[in-house]
């Protein structure tokens, strides 16, 4: 399949638009704050993990493969993605999800049933397995001809998808912010693909802020250096861990509050998993800037 009908076959409209948003908190330091809406992409793929199946979907259907298996939980946004673009491409999908959600799917896991996806609810111990060579060869054996795609679907190939937001970048940026759980999409974004062509779009001075949306400090630096090839050239990096408002999927009402604000300001919707964080980072750190 050429990749403009895998495209249209999942109804993907890239590349997404470059919004300028004026709240209040940026405007009055005229700052020019500019959103990717890759949320727009699609409305079932959430954007950056469409970049990051792109290009393990391609040989994928290239080689015919006819089983993926992923991992995630039970509101996973990559799994969830992964599922639908497995049932229009009429790959069978198994989903191994940490915890039982058997009697109480949330609504991702409630689409992958309707999909067809075959999905493995499986404890806390076997789901840490889940970067295991040993356990992954297993998998492997009692699944062959199955492509297993990781976690967030966070992987060397993945880096190749999100390097193409910043190639459809319009304009150049001092800085790029991201939200950073598995890492793929940062790591992403700060590698430099030299394509000899020498316009802006290399972004070389440009740098690259993470924002960690769970209690990661360390980790997630490690992530993404380990997707990280050693001869990479990357951007400047780094990762800000005061903004995960107590760990993955936590939230209080400072963060709820600022969401709702931001949306009667920008009529963007914000959720509080990613950009929400980002966005509440963004303006706080912007404040302390100019304190
Ligand atoms: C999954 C997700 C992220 C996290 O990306 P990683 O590559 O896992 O770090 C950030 N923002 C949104 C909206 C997401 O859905």
């Amino acid at each position: 399949m050429k990749k403009n009908n895998l495209l249209t076959k999942l109804g993907i409209t890239a590349p997404s638009v470059e919004l300028i948003i004026q709240p209040d908190w940026a405007t009055k330091h005229g700052i020019t704050l500019v959103v990717k809406r890759d949320d727009l992409l699609h409305p079932l793929i959430s954007g950056n993990k469409w970049r990051k199946l792109k290009y393990a979907l391609i040989p994928a259907i290239e080689a015919k493969t006819t089983h993926i298996i992923s991992f995630g939980g039970g509101f996973s946004n990559h799994v969830h993605a992964l599922g639908y673009c497995c049932q229009q491409l009429n790959i069978q999908f198994t989903a191994i999800i940490r915890g039982d959600y058997s009697l109480n799917p949330s609504p991702m896991l409630q689409d992958l049933i309707r999909w067809k996806a075959n999905i493995q609810y499986v404890d806390r111990q076997t789901y840490q397995q889940r970067t295991n060579p040993d356990y992954l060869q297993t998998l492997q054996q009692q699944y062959p001809d199955t492509l297993i795609i990781p976690e967030g679907g966070s992987q060397l190939q993945a880096l190749k998808g999100v390097t193409e937001i910043i190639d459809e970048l319009q304009s150049p940026y001092d800085y790029v912010l991201v939200p950073v759980a598995s890492g793929g999409t940062l790591a992403g974004l700060a590698t430099v693909i030299n394509t000899g062509l020498n316009n802006h779009n290399t972004l070389t001075d440009c740098t690259i802020i993470g924002i960690g949306v769970l209690k990661g400090e360390g980790y997630l630096e490690q992530l993404v250096t380990d997707l990280l090839a050693k001869d990479t050239q990357t951007r400047s990096w780094h990762i800000n861990h005061d903004y995960h408002f107590g760990g993955y999927a936590k939230s209080n009402h400072v963060l709820t509050e600022f969401c709702q604000d931001f949306y009667q300001q920008t009529e963007i919707k914000l959720e509080t998993v990613y950009s929400g964080k980002l966005l509440f980072a963004l303006r706080d750190l912007i404040a302390k800037w100019y304190l």
